[in-house]
Order: structure tokens, then sequence, then C-alpha cells
């Protein structure tokens, strides 16, 4: 098996949820007592959330490309940005570093494209929601119609992400307030939803909707998991 590398902390309490669910994925595919080959760098996450808050993009890349050169000092084989938002740069990452980076947007239109799905419902950081990097990439490359909140519901939601799930507090009335937006979307046509943020899947869950929903944490775990096997 190739040695996955994690570039984590962003926030840990989906840093978490990347390591069990790898872990269990190798255990359910191979038995006995397997578990993942990992290797992780974790950040203070304080730190990027006030690189971010400044913009300081490039500062950013800097630290991603130091954290994944260890991994592949380490012995990564393959490296994933365990963070929708920190995917913008994905691509300078992996040609920086030079090792194999699986993408959380391609990992998650590669599970979009089996479902019946042609509009979908995009929920994340404002960086996520706003940018093109991520929208972009569904639209022009996997030819999917996304669809993001009114600019007050993405305010809220962005604040929910920091000052809430980063934190590792889950609120009933932030629960209310997402699958609220997503009603509302979903009624005017949507098929399925992104939960494009690694913590947002701490709070909705499958079973609270009726509609797909894609959780980027798992789906990128997986996938990861996949490629570790694919000798
Ligand atoms: N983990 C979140 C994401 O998937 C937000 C934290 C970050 O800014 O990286 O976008």
């Amino acid at each position: 098996m190739k040695t996955i590398g994690l570039i984590g902390g962003m926030s840990w309490e989906s840093t978490l949820e990347y390591y069990r669910t790898i872990n269990e994925a190798f255990r359910k595919k191979l038995g006995e007592n397997h578990s993942g080959e990992m290797v992780i760098y974790s950040f203070n996450f304080q730190d990027i959330v006030e690189l971010q808050n400044k913009g300081e993009w490039n500062e950013l890349e800097d630290m991603l490309v130091g954290a994944g050169r260890g991994l592949k000092y380490s012995g990564a084989e393959l490296l994933l940005i365990c963070a929708n938002t920190m995917n913008k740069l994905a691509e300078r990452v992996e040609k920086k570093v030079d090792l194999p980076l699986l993408h959380i947007v391609d990992a998650t239109a590669e599970v979009i494209e089996k479902e019946e799905v042609s509009e979908v419902i995009l929920l994340g950081t404002k960086y996520v929601m706003e940018e093109d990097f991520y929208k972009m990439r569904l639209e022009r490359k996997y030819g999917l119609k996304v669809v993001v909140p009114s600019k007050d519901h993405r305010e809220k939601i962005h604040h929910i992400i920091y000052h809430e799930l980063c934190k590792g507090v889950l609120k009933e009335d932030s629960k209310k307030f997402l699958l609220d937006v997503i009603h509302v979307l979903k009624d005017r046509g949507s098929q399925g939803v992104i939960l494009g943020c690694t913590e947002l899947p701490m709070i909705v869950d499958q079973k609270d909707l009726d509609v797909p929903l894609f959780d980027t944490t798992k789906i990128h775990s997986l996938k990861a998991v996949d490629l570790a096997l694919d000798r």
C-alpha cells in the first residue's frame, strides 16, 4: 500500500475524521489488523485563519508546500490537503512538492457523477462558495451546475464554520439554519448538496435530508484509500 500524507489541522476536528475514516476503510477492505500507512502534518489552525483573514495566500502556500515536503521526506507517496478551502492552493502545492495530490473537488465530482445530479448546492466557507477555484472546477471540468446560498446566508455559514464547528461546538439552531438553507435551494430545483467544508459533516447528516449529500471529508478519505491500494 502507498503511504498517505495528510496536510491537516485545518481544523483538527476534521483531520480526526480523515484519520478514522481512512483506518476504518483499510480494516474493512483488508481485514485482520490492517490500518492505513499515514503521515500527518497538523497545523496550528489559528495561524491559518489569521493568514486567510489577511489574504496572505502566498504565505499559506509556502506553509503547505513546507508541510508537503516534510511528509514526502517522511515517506508519503500521495498527498491530501484536508480542507476544501485550502485546496485553493492544491495545484501549486502538487507542483512544488512534486508528489501526486488528490484534489478534493475531483474526488467529490467523481462520486456526484454516479448519481442523477446535474444541479448541486455548495456549502462551505466564503472562499469555497464565492471564489472560482471550487465552483469553476465543478462546472468546467465536470459540467455540473453549482448553486450557492444568498450573501447573508453565506456569511452566517462561514461564521458557523469558524466560530463553532472548527472549535468543536455543535448547536441545534445552527443545524436547523443549515437545513433550512438547503431546503430553500432544494425547492428551487437542486438535486444534491455538497458539504464543501470538512467540518460540516459534524452537524449535517444524510438522514436529515431526502436528496444525496456529498460529504467531502468521507469522499476524499475513501478515494485516498483506493489510490493507496492501487499499485
Ligand atoms: N475545513 C474547512 C474547509 O474544508 C475550513 C477550514 C479552512 O479554512 O481550511 O474548508
